[in-house]
């Protein structure tokens, strides 16, 4: 059983407001202290494959001790290894343009930053950038823009459009996910007919007075409007989005499980739930104020990351370069499935940077620099396969967290199998020779791992075929 019934039975309406302050604080108030039994019952729960609810939710955020701490970080870890694997999908961000009505507080784009260096990118630009990351081997990208009268549905589906026919020899990229302030329904259904994959936008904070604070002014101080965004997209057709949080604004334990709640919702409303769940924390950036902000540690940050794998478990997590390099590496353990690698946050950056971060060019500083080709070395020395499939995606397979997680043995089936023909391929077109061979060593020991017979064959001629110069061998 998937979805608890009393999820499903839930009484929300769509377009409605759901996030309740009072249901919320009382739910982590009654959940003070949980013992080791308690939290090793709720544990069970989750490693039975099955939702949280948000109570059983609470008792893990309010984990305060080692013992029970490190009870959940082992049972976020056993879940990530026994449902999806040793793979980590790659993708990076493109900014197309930081043109901005908003103020928002913490963001270097607010439209009160006159130290702010704003720039769109022209059709040109953006075909420059997209063949430097497909040089070096991107193939999932999310576009983000700041939000402006410019970069309505219409813009926004031709630059999609735009990207997705941009090619560098036969480099392509194949996915195109967007982050993008919210559209009403027709806008949504604009860019779903350009072929978008997520549909990606961040709550910020779920505390409608937290909300306000921090929104002062702007279409974004309209907390409903943004609220139910995804109510739109999902009635305008869109059934793969993105939910996120961005931490430092309110506490912590309240904002994750407004996140489960706000899960809830879609799957009682719409009967699927969001396809990843993102929790950046707040980066230096240009003329911040700090000093309202209520900054979250690392260890409550593995925990909380830890508490969503084991609440919403057929959802993918992200993890930005926002984070710093060994914090990522940690976090990828407890459940993270999804990172970026190679991120520029400057417009046009990708084309053209040479030098260091410019926080005036900037949204925020990024804590993780590496290049695309270091991340994937570093991940395949730690034995886990840099992924770059978009199969699902391509083959209409939406959902592809979902299916992963529910579908008996697809993981086996499909994703490892394409993890490692992807890696395979990025080795042959973009890899030094001493990646390469790193490389194909740790395919060559994850093949031997694959225990159906017939999977493993079919592999093995993809790989020769690979080698031989074919693409696109995908199961
Ligand atoms: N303008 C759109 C919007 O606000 O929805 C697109 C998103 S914005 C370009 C991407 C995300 O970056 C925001 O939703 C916010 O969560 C995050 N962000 C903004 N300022 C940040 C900062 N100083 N540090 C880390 N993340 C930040
Ligand atoms: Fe604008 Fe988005 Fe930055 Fe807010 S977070 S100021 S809406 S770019």
């Amino acid at each position: 059983m998937l979805f608890d019934p009393q999820i499903c039975e839930l009484k929300d309406e769509k377009f409605a407001p759901f996030i309740s302050v009072n249901e919320i604080e009382t739910i982590l108030c009654k959940s003070q202290n949980p013992s080791p039994e308690q939290i090793r019952s709720v544990i069970e729960v989750a490693l039975s494959r099955r939702r949280l609810s948000m109570e059983q939710t609470a008792l893990l955020l309010n984990a305060r001790d080692e013992e029970t701490r490190a009870l959940i970080f082992d049972a976020a870890r056993r879940l990530k290894r026994e449902i999806y694997g040793e793979r980590i999908v790659l993708f990076a961000p493109l900014y197309i343009g930081n043109r901005c009505i908003n103020n928002c507080a913490y963001c270097g784009f607010r439209a009160s930053n006159t130290d702010a260096i704003r720039r769109t990118l022209t059709d040109d630009e953006i075909v420059h950038e997209v063949q430097a990351m497909e040089a070096v081997g991107q193939k999932r990208s999310i576009l983000v823009y700041g939000e402006h009268p410019a970069y309505d549905a219409e813009y926004i589906a031709h630059t999609v459009r735009l990207v997705y026919g941009t090619r560098h020899d036969a480099d392509r990229i194949n996915r195109v996910n967007i982050n993008a302030a919210p559209f009403d329904v027709e806008g949504f259904r604009t860019v779903k007919e350009a072929g978008i994959g997520t549909y990606q936008i961040f709550q910020e904070t779920y505390h409608p007075e937290v909300y306000k604070r921090f929104h002062p002014s702007g279409r974004k101080a309209d907390y409903g409007w943004r609220l139910t965004a995804m109510d739109r997209a999902m009635e305008a057709g869109i059934d793969d989005v993105g939910l996120g949080v961005l931490l430092g604004l309110g506490d912590w334990r309240f904002e994750v499980l407004a996140l489960v709640r706000h899960t809830n919702h879609l799957e009682a409303c719409f009967g699927v739930g969001p396809h990843t769940i993102s929790f950046p924390r707040i980066q230096r950036a240009s003329n911040l104020d700090r000093a309202p902000l209520k900054l979250v540690s690392d260890e409550d940050f593995m925990l909380l990351v830890a508490v969503l794998r084991l609440a919403v478990p057929y959802t993918g997590l992200i993890l930005t370069a926002r984070e710093p390099r060994a914090l990522r590496d940690r976090l990828i353990e407890f459940g993270v499935s999804q990172i970026d690698a190679g991120t520029q946050l400057e417009i046009g950056g990708y084309a053209e940077r040479r030098g260091a971060q410019d926080l005036d060019k900037e949204q925020f500083e990024l804590m993780d620099t590496r290049s695309l080709a270091q991340v994937v070395d570093e991940l395949a020395e730690r034995g886990q396969i840099p992924s770059f499939c978009t199969a699902c995606y391509r083959k209409g397979r939406t959902g592809e967290h979902f299916m992963e997680f529910s579908t008996k043995g697809f993981i086996k089936r499909f994703c490892t199998p394409n993890a490692l023909l992807t890696f395979a391929e990025y080795l042959e077109d973009y890899a030094s020779e001493e990646s390469r061979a790193k490389g194909y060593a740790l395919i060559e020991r994850k093949v031997a791992e694959l225990d159906d017979p017939a999977i493993r064959s079919t592999v093995l001629d993809y790989l020769t075929r690979i080698r031989a110069g074919e693409r696109d061998l995908l199961l």
